[in-house]
This record gives C-alpha cells, structure tokens and sequence, in this order.
C-alpha cells in the first residue's frame, strides 16, 4: 500500500559510544560518523544513564570496564527501564564466564579488544539491521499495536482511525518506545525539515495531542507521555 506523505520514517542511526579512555571515544566516534550516523559520547557509566533517559538510541556500543559503575551494571539498570535498545559490550576479558554474564545481563554481541575498527562497524550494522520489536510489519506496545504495511493502527481489537501523518509519528514512537522522542527528531525523520526557519514545535505539539486523544483517550492505561521541555515517550506508564 502506497503511504501518501511519501516514504515510511527513515531514522539516521544514534549510536551512544560509552568507553571511558579519551583516544579510543574519539576514535570509535570519528569512525562512526563516518558511517553516517549521529555519534554521542559519554566517558562513564552515570553519564550514560542521564543520556539514555533523556533520548532515544538506535544503538550503544557499551565498554564493559568503566570507573565507577561497571559497564555491565549500565546494562542492567537499562534493561530494567524496559529500554531494548541493542547493546553491543566491548571487553578486554574474552573469558566465557563473562559473556555468559553479559548475555544473561541482555548484551546482543561482544568485541573483545583490541579489535580493527571494521570489525565493530560491521557488527554495530548488524545490530541495527536487526528489529527491535518483534517483526518490522507489526509493531507492539500493551494492547496498541500497529500493521505497519496496512498502516492499521488498533487498541484493545479496536481499530483507531488516524491520518497518515498520525500514523508516521505512531510507528516512529512505537519503534522508540521506553525511550525518550525529541521534538527534534520528529522533526527530521518524521517532518523530514531540518533547515526551516521557524520551529515546528507547535505544530508537533498540537500532532500528538491528537493522536494521544485518538490512542489514550481517557483510558487510565495511558501510553503516550509528555517529557516537558524535551519531546515524548511511548510506554508503560513509569512507577
Ligand atoms: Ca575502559
């Protein structure tokens, strides 16, 4: 079926590199960008918390040793939010005991160091190839799930009937969902206008206060929240 406001969301891929040694951050961020894809960096295991609960990530490529709170530690308090962001864990110690661990821990692949740069590439583009949410045409969150190729939104068995721009936004919340969807990147995967002259804040605002009035209505169960200042986030009401 054709999508009449063009091609599906297309993300560029945010990978958050976690690595606490200065040259090698710099290196892996250099060389990912060259990917095309937008790099952020943090060089401890807090920061990275703060960064994954205030936006989205396609992918974090996680050092497992880290001062203070251990990579693996990061890995889990994540996993717990309910995030399931793909983690790729960098580890010096290639000891089975420890992937057990990690893989127990929700990590989806190792590098163990010192690798070649080409090697991480591929297997971060592997990682982000692979779908996050059950299979690419239908993507789930409680009761809501969305057909992605009949572009079918339904709640409860119920079909909710939504504009295609509606329809956009929903899966590009849905395929983030549990994570943090800046106004920002609405703007440029979903809008797809980066160089406006004036914000499209508002116009993203009044957008989803329609589809949460179409998805949540005034359901208790609300799936659709507002981050103030920051964008929104689909999901499970947070305890
Ligand atoms: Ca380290």
């Amino acid at each position: 079926m054709t999508n009449p406001t063009g091609a599906p969301p297309a993300p560029t891929p945010r990978v958050l590199v976690v690595e606490d040694e200065a040259k090698m951050r710099d290196s892996l961020r250099e060389g990912l960008e060259m990917e095309g894809w937008v790099v952020t960096t943090a060089g401890a295991g807090d920061e990275a918390l703060r960064l994954l609960a205030g936006q989205a990530f396609d992918l974090v490529v996680l050092d497992w040793m880290l001062p203070g709170q251990e990579g693996i530690e990061v890995l889990r308090r994540l996993r717990a939010r309910g995030t399931q962001t793909p983690v790729l864990m960098l580890t010096v110690r290639g000891e089975l005991e420890d992937r057990v661990e990690g893989l127990e821990s929700g990590a989806d692949d190792f590098l163990v160091k010192p690798f070649a740069f080409a090697e991480l590439a591929a297997r971060c583009r592997a990682l982000l190839r692979r779908p996050v949410l059950g299979t690419d045409e239908f993507l789930r969150c409680g009761d809501l799930q969305l057909d992605t190729h009949a572009r079918l939104a339904t709640r409860g068995g119920q079909q909710v009937p939504l504009t295609p721009r509606e329809v956009d936004i929903l899966e590009y919340l849905l395929r983030y969902q549990n994570q943090v969807v800046t106004r920002e990147m609405l703007e440029r995967d979903v809008w797809r206008q980066t160089n406006r002259f004036t914000s499209l804040n508002n116009v993203i605002d009044v957008q989803i206060m329609r589809l949460r009035r179409k998805i949540d209505g005034d359901r208790a169960d609300r799936l659709i929240h507002t981050i103030r200042g920051v964008g929104y986030r689909l999901g499970k009401e947070l305890a």
